[in-house]
Formats: structure tokens, C-alpha cells, sequence
């Protein structure tokens, strides 16, 4: 793999990987900055913005209610009628830019699974993806576009980091999945987002700043935010352990997801180059301080990887981390991307290494595989550079391509 670079807020140096990587943490280019948009400001900023635009402060509250509470896609021309016509434009274009625009929309699972990958007005590429299921909904979403984290078997991380998103464009994602969710556009009819993962592009805590400040924006009850319960929202990390610390004091009682992937630093190393900088007994440590800080039982990722990772002695040396711990294993079978050759578990050695966990009483699930069809599955998201034509949405059939966006897909609209 080539050098990566990672654009972040943070102000660590450098990362050695154990390939003789460098994985830096700190900013070395400056990335095209975002439109300001309302989401990107507290109450207090967004009513100072209306009155420097000349308006009254309260049209700030009636935007944001516009935007949080009745999910209006203002950049789409939709009404919002208790604003004048001359101040409506103007009011609009400073505080509801478009910053996302669709390239292309897949669904699977009957439409109950739906991904979209968006481009931002600078050409940055995300993805985000909806998963109805039949007592919750969830959007997976992206708080970078690329990653540099370096993983070898996820493809966001073999195609690099382009920059991080701004806290409006991951709000502006989960707006619109509760958008489309509401309006029945989802199958299955109308329902309510409900659960919000930050599974998708990119490593959430090296992009602290705009992370925080949109779960702030998520939790907060409209008309300063979504007002989604702190409980259903999930943020993943590969493990930057003082971005842990600090998010635990926060004050924000969000799930902690840990990619662990390995139980030793070893065969960690290779898999999550950043334990090279933080190994597992002290991502492990920031973890279990995290869940003693909010109360909150963490989440330990582990990608079954055949051959790699997935042998009983593992699962005993995991079993022995996490004894006592509030901590429950999520296994991922591995999902296939095109920068690497390993393979998922067979299911028995999927099967064996859950009951060896179970047998060890460590609370264990198998996450399931929703999406692969439509390259939509954890780690598949790339946003490929060949997806990105004028808007397209497509529907995958039951035979296609693993891995792929599937060819020969039936075009919905
Ligand atoms: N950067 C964060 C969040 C995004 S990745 C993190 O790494 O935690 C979301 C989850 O998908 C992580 O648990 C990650 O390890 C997992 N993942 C990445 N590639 C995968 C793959 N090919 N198959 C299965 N899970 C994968
Ligand atoms: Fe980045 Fe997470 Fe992929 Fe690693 S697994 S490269 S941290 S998105």
C-alpha cells in the first residue's frame, strides 16, 4: 500500500505502522472548506448569522424547524411558507446550501436497504446507507471522505483519505435518511430513524471536532436538532485512544464501538496499523474507562478473517480481555473488498469461534451481512471515482455481484 496521509484535527505527530508506514495524524494540506451551513452552528451562532444577513433573529428558529423538525430539502425548492418570498432566497442560500449531491442510489433487500453515494460541490465522495429493519431504523454514516487509517482489509482504507466532512455534511446524511424514512420512500412504509452508526467512510475520532459537534446537533431536541435519543447513536473507532478519553468526557452517553479485530499486538499490527502507536492494552484501558465514564457497554468489532484471525486460541485470548468487562463481541464475517484477498470464516469456524466466546461468558452476536450485494456491508464503502456519473439508482437482484456495484440492475427512477 502506498504512504497515506491523514487530514485531522488532532494534533499528534506522525504514526509508525508496522510496515514502516506513516499514518500522520496532523493536518498537512489545507482541505476546501465546506458552505457554512445551519447545522454547523448552535442556536445562539445561527440567529447572530440571521441578523447579519439583516434579518430578524427568530428566522433562524424558523429555519432551523424548516430543516430539524418538518425535514424540508430547501436546496429541492420545498416550501417554507410562513417565510417571505424576498428574505426566503437569501436566508436559504446562506444558511441551506446543498452540500451533498446524490450520485448514485442502490438498494437490496427488497428496498429495505439503500445506499447512497453523495458528491460534495468540491468533489469529495461519500457514502451513506439505510437499513429498515422491523423494529428499528438505521443510517450508517460517513465522517470522512476516505480514510487514512490504512486497515488492509477495508476498502475506504485502501483507497486513502480525501478530507474530513464538515459537521453539516454528516448531519445533512442522517436528515436525509429520517427525510426519506418519513416519507415512506424506504419499503415498508413511513417510519422513524432511530439509530445512527458512524460505521461508515472514514475514522470518526479523526475528525473529533466536527463528530462531536454533530452528535451534539443529533441529540439536541428540535428546533436545534434532531432530537434522537443519545442511545441509538454508535460511533466506531479503530482506536485513538486520547480521542477516547476525551469523547468519554464529553458528557455524550453514545455507544463506543472498538474495531479490535486481533486480542495481540502482533497480528493487531497488521490489521489496524494504529496499534503500532496505541497496542491493545491501552486501547482496551481507554475503552472500559469510557464505559465506566457513560455507563455504556462497549461494543468490541471483530472481522472474522478465515485463516487470519479466527483460530480458538484467539477467541480464548479474547474471552480473557474482556472477562468482567462491560463489553459484548459484535463478530463480522468478512466482507470481500477488491484491495484484498482474504475471505470471510467458513460458518462453522464462525459458529465454533461464537460458542468458544459464549462458552467463555462473553456476551457475543454475529452482526449480519446487510447490503454486500450492493458493496454496502461494513468495509465495502469506496465511493469508486467509476460510480459517479449524473445521479443513477439501481436496485440489486438476488444474483448480484458480491463486491460490486451490481451491472445490469433494474433503474428505479
Ligand atoms: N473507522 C471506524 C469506523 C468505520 S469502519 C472503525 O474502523 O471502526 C466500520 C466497521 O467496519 C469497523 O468495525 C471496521 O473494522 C469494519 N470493517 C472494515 N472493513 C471491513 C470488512 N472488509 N469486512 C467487515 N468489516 C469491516
Ligand atoms: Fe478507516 Fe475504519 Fe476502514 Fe480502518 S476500518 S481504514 S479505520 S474506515
Amino acid at each position: 500500500m502506498t504512504p497515506t496521509t491523514v487530514e485531522s484535527a488532532s494534533s499528534d505527530g506522525p504514526v509508525p505502522t508496522a510496515a514502516g508506514r506513516q499514518v500522520s495524524l496532523s493536518l498537512t494540506r489545507r482541505p476546501a472548506r465546506p458552505a457554512r451551513h445551519l447545522a454547523d452552528l448552535s442556536s445562539a451562532e445561527r440567529r447572530e448569522a440571521a441578523v447579519s444577513l439583516g434579518q430578524p433573529a427568530f428566522r433562524a428558529d424558523q429555519l432551523s424547524r424548516h430543516y430539524f423538525a418538518r425535514l424540508v430539502d430547501a436546496a429541492a425548492g420545498e416550501s417554507m411558507t410562513d417565510l417571505p418570498d424576498r428574505v426566503r432566497e437569501p436566508l436559504v442560500a446562506a444558511l441551506l446550501p446543498r452540500l451533498l449531491h446524490p450520485v448514485t442510489t442502490l438498494q437490496c433487500d427488497d428496498g429495505r436497504t439503500r445506499k447512497t453515494a453523495w458528491r460534495t460541490p468540491d468533489g469529495a465522495l461519500l457514502e451513506s446507507v439505510i437499513m429498515r429493519y422491523p423494529d428499528r431504523a438505521t443510517v450508517c454514516v460517513s465522517s470522512q471522505a476516505g480514510c487514512g487509517m490504512g486497515c488492509p482489509f477495508c476498502a475506504t482504507g485502501q483507497g486513502g483519505l480525501t478530507r474530513n466532512l464538515s459537521t453539516a455534511e454528516i448531519v445533512d446524511q442522517v436528515v436525509h435518511a429520517a427525510r426519506v424514512l418519513r416519507r415512506g420512500e424506504i419499503a415498508g412504509g413511513e417510519s422513524r430513524l432511530s439509530n445512527v452508526v458512524f460505521m461508515g467512510m472514514g475514522e470518526p475520532l479523526a475528525n473529533y471536532g466536527a463528530l462531536t459537534a454533530a452528535l451534539r446537533r443529533l441529540i439536541a431536541p428540535a428546533p436545534e436538532g434532531l432530537g434522537l435519543s443519545a442511545r441509538g447513536l454508535t460511533v466506531s473507532t479503530v482506536g485513538l485512544v486520547p480521542a477516547m478519553r476525551r469523547l468519554a468526557a464529553e458528557g455524550l452517553p453514545v455507544t463506543l464501538a472498538l474495531s479490535l479485530h486481533a486480542p495481540d499486538d502482533e497480528l493487531r499490527n497488521e490489521l489496524v496499523p494504529v496499534n503500532t502507536r496505541w497496542p491493545v492494552a491501552e486501547v482496551l484501558g481507554a475503552a472500559w474507562e469510557y464505559a465506566e465514564r457513560t455507563g455504556r457497554r462497549i461494543s468490541i468489532e471483530y472481522a472474522l478473517i478465515d485463516g487470519v484471525n479466527d483460530d480458538l486460541a484467539r477467541a480464548d485470548a479474547l474471552a480473557a480481555l474482556l472477562a468482567g468487562q462491560l463489553a459484548h463481541v459484535n463478530l463480522i464475517p468478512l466482507n470481500p473488498t477488491g484491495g484484498s484477498s482474504w475471505q470471510a470464516s467458513a460458518p462453522a469456524g464462525q459458529r465454533a469461534f461464537l460458542r468458544r466466546l459464549r462458552d467463555r461468558g462473553i456476551a457475543t452476536t454475529v452482526r449480519d451481512t446487510r447490503g454486500r450485494e450492493i458493496a454496502a456491508a461494513c468495509g465495502q464503502l469506496a465511493a469508486e471515482p467509476r460510480r459517479t456519473g449524473p445521479h443513477t439508482s439501481a436496485s440489486a437482484g438476488p444474483a448480484a455481484t458480491v463486491g460490486d456495484a451490481p451491472t445490469g440492475s433494474r433503474v428505479l427512477r
